[in-house]
């Protein structure tokens, strides 16, 4: 790959340019930023379902809570898997 700044070749095994200095995001380092927003959102998600099917249990609808609690438990456990 090329430096963005200075146009010259590097390695795209570093994160910094061995010529300028430059430093610069790999793509790869995007997505892996990208995956653990979408983990951390997934668990709020599965906090807030939780949440809802704990007060949903409260008011008597036993059924709806399990279902609407289980899907909170598999959203949080999907969010930590993403992380
Ligand atoms: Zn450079």
């Amino acid at each position: 790959m090329k430096c963005p700044k200075c146009g010259k070749n590097i390695s795209s095994k570093v994160s910094c340019c061995k010529h300028c200095g430059t430093r610069f995001v790999r793509k790869s380092d995007k997505l892996a930023k990208k995956m653990t927003m979408d983990g951390r959102i997934a668990m709020a998600c599965g906090g807030l379902l939780m949440f809802i099917g704990l007060v949903v249990f409260l008011n008597g609808g036993r059924l709806w809570a399990a279902i609407i609690f289980a899907l909170g438990v598999l959203l949080t456990f999907i969010g930590k898997k993403m992380r």
